[in-house]
């Protein structure tokens, strides 16, 4: 059987970017990112979370804002290879009248009914019931919270949704 895609944010997962913004938590490093507006942005990222999600059994793919650009600030950074990525087009930021995140239709699409589990700090009750009716595989919505970043925990409930869909 094929492994789950595991569809990653960027800000809110990798970015602790609700931390408490005068002290970098430990094991973050810092870059700055230009051409956001007049001052580069400021992102927190940790080295080890790349070689920990490369352990937990997925096929790893963006699912942020970031697009493309993620290969280029972030992979390296994190300790990731080149990834693919959900390519968002004009649903980018379009908010829907059902409340539906709007990144949640294009990753079922990109699932196309593989397994998937999906971390974000944006899901709602409305993405898991957008994904129970549209989706047929099994799906994880895992919320990761903006203020501490992927953590251990997360990284467990992740590993054993992929060993359970594999099984
Ligand atoms: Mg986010």
């Amino acid at each position: 059987m094929s492994r789950p895609l595991l569809f990653l944010d960027v800000d809110g997962p990798f970015n602790p970017y609700a931390a408490r913004p005068e002290r970098r938590p430990a094991g973050y490093t810092t870059i700055r990112v230009p051409g956001f507006s007049r001052r580069p942005l400021r992102v927190w990222l940790n080295p080890d979370h790349g070689p920990a999600l490369l352990r937990l059994g997925y096929d790893l793919c963006w699912a942020t804002t970031w697009m493309a650009e993620a290969n280029v600030w972030i992979a390296p950074v994190v300790g990731l290879p080149g990834l693919p990525y959900v390519d968002f087009g004009t649903g980018l930021f379009a908010e829907r009248p059902d409340g539906v995140h709007w990144k949640t239709e294009a990753i079922v699409a990109y699932a196309d009914g593989r397994p998937f589990a999906w971390v974000d700090d944006e899901q709602s009750a409305a993405d898991t019931a957008y994904v129970r009716a549209h989706h047929p595989g099994p799906a994880l919505l895992h919320h990761v919270d903006p203020r501490t970043g992927l953590r251990e925990s997360d990284l467990r409930t992740l590993a054993e949704f992929a060993a359970d869909v594999s099984a």
